[in-house]
């Protein structure tokens, strides 16, 4: 095995090694190392896992019939209790959809839906800077793929343009809110496009946007107005719904296609009863939220002026902030000097992101106290400029 032990080495020399840390979230906080800090790299944006109350009202109420703690089977074969039903009926009706389906993970939704339902006589054209999931959805499955500069209409038509003719049906594939870069795509504009093109179907990734957009909760689609537009919408559970899984709207014949052809559907054993129980409990809670994601909007507001006034700039407008170093090296030494301070930020590195621009990624949450938020800007005003502006701080490389 000693040629792993000399892949290992090159990563260790570009600052691009990972490990497993030992961390224990306890409620907003991150316990590691014998410190306790301010966790701002979860996806838990609306507080809700760090809700013990929510939780402890949740099992005073299910049943025990629902609180089973494993499905012992896939969902084709003895596995579909019938809280997946309920669950996917109420994600139906609350998107105004005809059918929803759920997943054991928004990984098995991207690398499943795909090969499922785009044949080799498709194409797909997808953002360039979308998850990892959805690249092996597409490296996975038949049709032909192309990626389409970042948010970059007018190259995406040029592709239609090009490709289209050549192919029965294009899906374009898009997130709504980007994952590393937090900011977000037209999705207005992709509509648009759709109804000028026959044959396109529409692919958007809500899983940063799930629970924290629109008046109901339910994404920037909602947000939009287009929910009815979007062919395949994906929203994951286990970041803002604090509980795990994913789940797909669409159309009842799209439905029966992926029972009947998904394989990350269909080879694996369903989720726990349980879990599906508490996604369902928080759903239903979901559209009354209204209060956490005023004050997660108007949070995301602060954190943006405040960080622009120290020069930092990005491309975001949400709760995801990143904050671009560049170097792998320096990006580490930044996160280092933040977490003594208290607050737990996390380089994001590559292959994550392209190379010569990492950066630490900011995870705003509805749970921060207004002072919080005011240390934590402080703290990133103080410690940034040595980072991003050295020359004007120091000499030394
Ligand atoms: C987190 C994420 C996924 C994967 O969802 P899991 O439920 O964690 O497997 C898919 N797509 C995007 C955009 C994500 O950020």
């Amino acid at each position: 095995m000693d040629f792993l032990q000399s892949q290992l080495e090159a990563l260790k020399a570009t600052g691009n090694y990972r490990t497993l840390a030992h961390a224990e979230q306890e409620g907003r906080y991150l316990l590691k190392e014998g410190r306790r800090m301010l966790n701002l790299s979860s996806n838990d944006y609306l507080g809700l896992a760090a809700d013990h109350a929510l939780y402890a009202d949740f099992l005073r109420q299910v049943s025990p019939r629902w609180s089973l703690p494993s499905s012992s089977s896939s969902r084709l074969l003895t596995g579909n209790h019938p809280v997946f039903d309920e669950l996917e009926a109420t994600l139906a009706r609350l998107y105004g959809a005809e059918a929803a389906l759920t997943f054991n993970s928004g990984y098995d939704a991207n690398t499943g839906i795909l090969p499922a339902l785009a044949g080799k006589d498709d194409l797909i054209l997808a953002d360039k800077l979308v998850h990892a999931s959805l690249i092996d959805g597409m490296r996975l499955g038949q049709a032909h793929w192309i990626r389409y500069r970042h948010n970059d209409l007018s190259h995406l038509e040029r592709l239609l343009k090009q490709e289209g003719e050549a192919h029965q049906r294009i899906f374009i594939v898009t997130e709504s809110i980007f994952s590393m870069d937090g900011d977000e795509a037209p999705l207005r504009e992709l509509v648009e496009l759709k109804r000028r093109y026959p044959h396109i179907i529409l692919y958007v990734d809500e899983a940063h946007a799930f629970g924290l957009r629109g008046s109901k909760g339910l994404g920037c689609a909602e947000e939009a107005g287009v929910t009815s537009d979007i062919d395949l919408l994906v929203g994951t559970l286990g970041k803002a719904a604090a509980s795990a899984g994913a789940f797909v709207v669409c159309r009842q014949s799209v439905r029966d296609s992926l029972v009947n052809r998904m394989r990350p559907f269909i080879f694996t054993t369903a989720l726990p009863p349980l879990v599906a129980a508490w996604s369902l409990y928080v759903i239903r809670r979901l559209p009354e939220m209204k209060d956490k994601r005023r004050r997660l909007a108007c949070m995301t507001r602060y954190v943006h002026e405040a960080l622009q006034a120290q020069g930092i700039s990005t491309a975001s407008h949400s709760h995801i902030v990143p904050i671009p170093v560049g170097r792998s090296g320096d990006t580490i030494r930044l996160a280092e000097q933040v977490q003594r301070r208290g607050f737990y930020l996390l380089p994001v590195r590559p292959p994550t992101v392209p190379e010569g621009t990492s950066r630490l990624r900011l995870s705003l949450r509805a749970d921060l106290t207004d002072e919080e938020v005011k240390n934590l800007t402080h703290e990133l005003a103080a410690s940034t400029p040595f980072i991003l502006h050295p020359k004007q701080h120091h000499t030394d490389s």
